[in-house]
């Protein structure tokens, strides 16, 4: 086994030993892979598809973001995908300019908000559109991978998760090895991997990064609050239905955005990282405050978001408890625990400038 493991040729990362690289792309194999069924079972198996996304991966993603943001960056399929061209020297290896970056973190905030209350309208209940929305997501992010270097355009760009990683991410438990770029190109700056205690209310490269960064911290908490007062919709039938699942969640941003607001111009400078830290700790607990009833058969609206129905079985006290738990280590992680300054990962070595030549640069 150990002889077959020497022959293996694999790429060197940073100082990773070959047994160790082995395993993260045994990991990352491993990943695609599953990700690759929940795709099939969405399609032709929708209620296991269903199930597995919207009520297994995704619940699990937010404390990941939180606790370790840089092994999900690591692991994630959509990730590995879209990076692809890169891998394979397919790439154009353009830099992204820093407006456009800042350009590409707004419009990822303003898909993120545009699509996840169409959860309530087709994707919670419809395993094929939920295929479809994955498979357009993924099909942009190869799109641009084609054209730009490393994860300047997609995985710190426009990928919609992309700034929730950056809020949730901001005191991760370690720092891990680059698995994608085997050589920093500098290809995005702040580069999120590789900037420790990232906070992304602060990011001021570009006029998009100084709006995108507060707009998205202000407004999360609401909008989940919000996303959790809508049930979902079997089908829509009217316009007026259509509107109706983005009234809470917009409401509800509009209330934390302009308590945000309101407390920048209170709280003193050099307090304002904390800021986000409290409002990044308020919109996971939020989640995890409704969706872990959900999850168990205790949610508002009877079947929505159901993993497995406890509700005969595990007295209410129980999983309130359970939620009260989730929320005290939000806060203590988020708030209250020292700023160790761990990025997501560790920067690879600095690419050599005859490298970089071979970038092409636009501005
Ligand atoms: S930015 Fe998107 S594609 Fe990249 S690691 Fe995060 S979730 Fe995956
Ligand atoms: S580590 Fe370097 S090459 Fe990779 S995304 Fe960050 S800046 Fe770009």
């Amino acid at each position: 086994m150990g002889i077959k493991i020497a022959r293996v040729k694999l790429k060197p990362v940073g100082r990773l030993s070959r047994a160790s690289v082995l395993i993260w792309r045994t990991v990352q194999l491993v990943t695609w892979l599953a990700g690759v069924a929940i795709l099939f079972s969405l399609t032709f198996y929708p209620s296991i598809g269903l199930l597995a996304f919207w009520n297994v991966l995704i619940p699990a993603a937010p404390v990941l973001l939180v606790v370790f943001t840089g092994l999900w960056r690591n692991i994630c399929p959509l990730a590995t995908t879209t990076l692809l061209p890169r891998h394979l020297g397919l790439s154009g290896r353009k830099t992204v300019s820093q407006k456009k970056s800042g350009v590409f973190n707004f419009v990822a905030v303003i898909v993120l908000f545009v699509v996840v209350p169409l959860r309530h309208a087709i994707f919670n209940t419809n395993g094929l559109a939920t295929a479809i929305l994955i498979i357009g997501l993924t099909a942009c992010g190869v799109a641009v991978g084609f054209v730009y270097e490393w994860k300047s355009a997609w995985c710190s760009g426009l990928c919609p998760i992309h700034p929730v990683e950056k809020l949730y991410g901001g005191n991760v438990i370690a720092s891990v090895p680059n698995l994608h770029c085997d050589l920093c190109c500098n290809c995005v700056a702040p580069c999120p991997d590789s900037t420790h205690n990232i906070d992304p209310a602060h990011v001021t490269k570009s006029h998009p990064h100084r709006r995108s960064g507060p707009f998205f911290t202000g407004c999360l908490p609401g909008f989940i609050w919000g996303w959790f007062h809508v049930p979902d919709q079997r089908q829509i039938h009217s316009l007026y239905e259509l509107v109706k699942v983005y009234e809470m969640p917009f409401l509800g941003m509009a209330v934390t955005f302009a308590l945000y607001l309101i407390l920048q111009k209170i709280v003193n400078h050099k307090y304002e990282t904390y800021l986000t830290s409290f409002f990044a700790a308020s919109a996971v607990s939020c989640y995890y405050w409704y969706r872990l009833p959900e999850l168990f058969g205790f949610g508002h609206y009877s079947k929505d978001g159901l993993l497995v129905n406890l509700k005969d079985i595990v007295p209410a006290p129980a999983i309130s408890s359970f939620a009260v738990a989730a929320v005290l280590f939000f806060f203590y992680w988020m708030l209250f625990r020292e700023k160790n300054r761990k990025s997501w990962l560790v920067r690879p070595a600095f690419a050599k400038k005859s490298e970089l030549k071979r970038q092409r640069t636009i501005v």
